[in-house]
């Protein structure tokens, strides 16, 4: 059995998972953004215990214990560099500190590197020796799977496939660079370009879906294209030529068996699913018989969980 950790923004979710990728109990709480790191790891191996205690298991029979976390991992120091969540756990010796109660080994592992390996193990891409997972919430989250391991270079802080380019002098993106393909083709991607064609189009259909520009969310554009609007309908035309550009990158680069897509944005479905696999078709490098499948992911945030606990054991 084996601990995973999903160090969220809204939770902190503690899973016991056994070697199959199976959850067998979880246990959470709030994540207080402002709470100091020991006090947060008190949370944690409180969830811990709970988590044992519903799924039936000791505490010795816990093979090792993974976090999933946002930021950039120290991995030699088993600390996390800058954690979006919980600023004040930036460089604190968190391996060390759960380790010293634990006498276990701890593994860190950035949390869209943990959802992608759970997907590769036990969800969409099960049974795939080579996997790109691409998560579309507020940025992209990403994580590469070759051979069975993650990829993530030399320093352990791959993949970061959101701030490649894909518009010369585009948009400015909070890493420093212009044009970084989560700035068009995450969540908050699709609401800027919601909200763009709103503007520019003060009688369309997009009005009556989000009455003003802060209702606007990632389903706006897509239920107004369900409607008929073609405000809407330019507007998904648009984020998906976006998100197919991306994708079709990572096929001509890594040739995966399958590229699962996950985030609030996958749950479109079908809507998103079938004219992105039409675009990245006809924009990437073809094999005669073997190509890349696309896929919706499936485990939703247990990815994360399981791919925490499992990654690098
Ligand atoms: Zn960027």
């Amino acid at each position: 059995m084996y601990i995973g950790v999903d160090v969220g923004g809204t939770n902190l979710v503690v899973g016991i998972v056994n070697g199959e990728g199976d959850i067998i109990a979880k246990a959470k709480c709030p994540t207080d953004t402002i709470k100091p790191p020991k006090a947060v790891i008190g949370d944690i191996l409180r969830l811990a215990a709970e988590a044992c205690e519903k799924a039936g298991v000791n505490k010795a029979e816990i093979k090792s214990f993974g976090f999933g976390t946002p930021g950039t991992i120290d991995f030699e120091k088993g600390a996390v560099i800058n954690s979006p969540n919980i600023p004040l756990m930036n460089n604190f010796p968190l391996r060390d500190t759960i380790q010293a109660e634990w006498a276990i080994p701890v593994y860190l592992v950035n949390d869209a590197n943990a959802a992608a390996f759970g997907e590769a193990f036990a969800g969409s891409a099960k049974g795939c020796e080579s996997m790109v997972m691409v998560t579309l919430g507020t940025g992209i989250g990403s994580g590469i799977v070759l051979n069975g391991k993650l990829m993530m270079g030399f320093n352990h802080i791959g993949a970061e496939i959101g701030h490649t380019v894909v518009v010369l002098d585009g948009w400015e993106c909070n890493c420093g660079r212009k044009g970084c393909w989560e700035k068009y083709a995450s969540a908050s991607g699709l609401i800027a370009l919601t909200r763009e064609k709103m503007e520019a189009n003060p009688d369309s259909k997009l009005w009556e879906i989000a009455p003003t520009l802060e209702a606007v969310d990632g389903k706006t554009a897509f239920a107004a294209a369900a409607q008929g609007c073609s405000a809407g309908k330019a507007v998904v035309e648009l984020y998906l030529d976006y998100l197919a550009c991306g994708v079709g990158n990572l096929v001509n680069i890594f040739q995966p068996q399958v590229l699962c897509i996950g985030g609030g944005i996958s749950n479109e479905g079908d809507a998103l699913l079938l004219p992105l696999i039409a675009r990245v078709e006809k924009g990437s490098f073809r094999h005669p018989k073997n190509n890349t499948e696309i896929r919706i992911a499936s485990l939703g945030n247990d990815a994360g969980i399981i791919g925490a606990a499992l990654a690098e054991v």
